[in-house]
């Protein structure tokens, strides 16, 4: 997967992306990371990106055209290279957009590639949103000073779905989550901490049972925590005995 970022703050991302999972995708080839430097797509001696907005108000609005030129010569490397950019969604990042869930970043996985637009100040120029951006993204209802971080968040809440990324051991994490349940409680060693022990069951080698206890504990734990996405997971007869019984 390609992931191009265009941003005015580009040394924000090495760190981030420097370590973990993201790292190891880039060192495997599975996904390829470009900052692209807003400022130098900016206009006149100053490489100007932002203004004042029209009819006043406080702040500093972004002016289109540094975003435009910056697409457009992404696009056009893309081109350069022989593969197809209309593949490649622009996506702006915005607390106005639809909001970052497991199944948005499944969809955006699903693509070859993304284009990020990280805004500033008090946002950008309406127009970068109605005829530049393809998809508008929010990672949370509340206000960052940049679109930076919530890039970061997504690249990582896509990254890490796609084949291969994950090890093993990972991967069976996801699974979980991508049931659409919050996961139960988990446990290691020491077997007791402190005087709080650790439940009996998973201890006692019945992989069956076990199974069973962790479905249940992450039936109870969506219920209580998060009832509005059990509304969205289809329970089987099983699923509904083992939210009413004790294992
Ligand atoms: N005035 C804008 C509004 O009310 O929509 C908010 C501007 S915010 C201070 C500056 C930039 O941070 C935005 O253009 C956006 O790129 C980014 N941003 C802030 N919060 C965000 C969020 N929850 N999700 C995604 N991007 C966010």
């Amino acid at each position: 997967m390609e992931l191009h970022i265009v941003t005015l703050f580009p040394g924000m991302f090495p760190g981030p992306f420097g370590g973990s999972i993201l790292k190891r995708a880039q060192e495997k080839g599975l996904i390829d990371i470009s900052i692209h430097g807003l400022r130098q797509f900016g206009l006149g001696r100053h490489q100007v990106v932002d203004d004042y907005p029209f009819g006043g108000g406080p702040g500093m609005v972004m002016r289109p055209e540094p975003w435009f030129a910056a697409v457009e010569a992404v696009r056009q490397a893309v081109a350069q290279e022989g593969r197809d950019p209309s593949t490649l969604p622009v996506v702006l990042l915005t607390p106005q957009g639809r909001l970052l869930r497991h199944q948005v970043a499944r969809e955006l996985a699903a693509k070859p590639g993304l284009i990020l637009l990280c805004g500033h100040y008090e946002g950008v120029d309406e127009r970068v949103r109605l005829h530049l951006a393809e998809d508008e993204i929010s990672i949370g209802d509340y206000v960052l000073t940049g679109g930076e971080l919530p890039a970061m968040v997504l690249v990582e809440a896509v990254v890490r779905l796609l084949p291969g990324v994950l090890g093993a051991a990972e991967g069976a994490w996801e699974d979980s989550l991508s049931s659409g349940l919050l996961e139960g409680p988990q446990y290691t060693r020491p077997r007791e901490f402190r005087g709080w022990d650790t439940p009996e069951i998973l201890l006692s080698g019945d992989h069956a049972l076990v199974a069973q206890w962790r479905r249940q504990q992450a039936l109870r734990r969506t219920r209580e925590r998060r009832p509005d996405l059990l509304e969205g997971v289809e329970l089987s007869r099983q699923d509904k005995k083992l939210l009413e019984t004790n294992l």
